[in-house]
């Protein structure tokens, strides 16, 4: 199963952290933020989303590898909630 650190909601501009990442490199949170961020221009992981993430954040491949070298132990996940408006004060 793939693990979901956080998701994006275009229509409210509200984003979800998985709190697990408060374990993680500050490097991989980091990269989690731009990227869920980068889902408000442009929802799918395609090319547009990978040349956008290649504009904010030139390694994200490393980090994201990083991250998903060191899976969760635990799926009972608690999610911390940040609007668009907030993240961009
Ligand atoms: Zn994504």
């Amino acid at each position: 199963m793939k693990t979901k650190w956080g998701s994006c909601n275009r229509e409210t501009g509200h984003i979800w952290f998985n709190l697990e990442l408060v374990k993680k490199h500050p490097l991989c949170l980091e990269y989690i933020v731009v990227h869920e961020m980068t889902h408000l221009l442009e929802r799918n992981h395609g090319e547009r989303f990978a040349m956008l993430m290649d504009g904010f954040m030139p390694d994200w491949r490393s980090r994201r590898d990083q991250l998903n070298n060191a899976p969760l132990a635990d799926e009972q996940w608690q999610y911390a909630e940040l609007s668009a408006s907030q993240a961009a004060a």
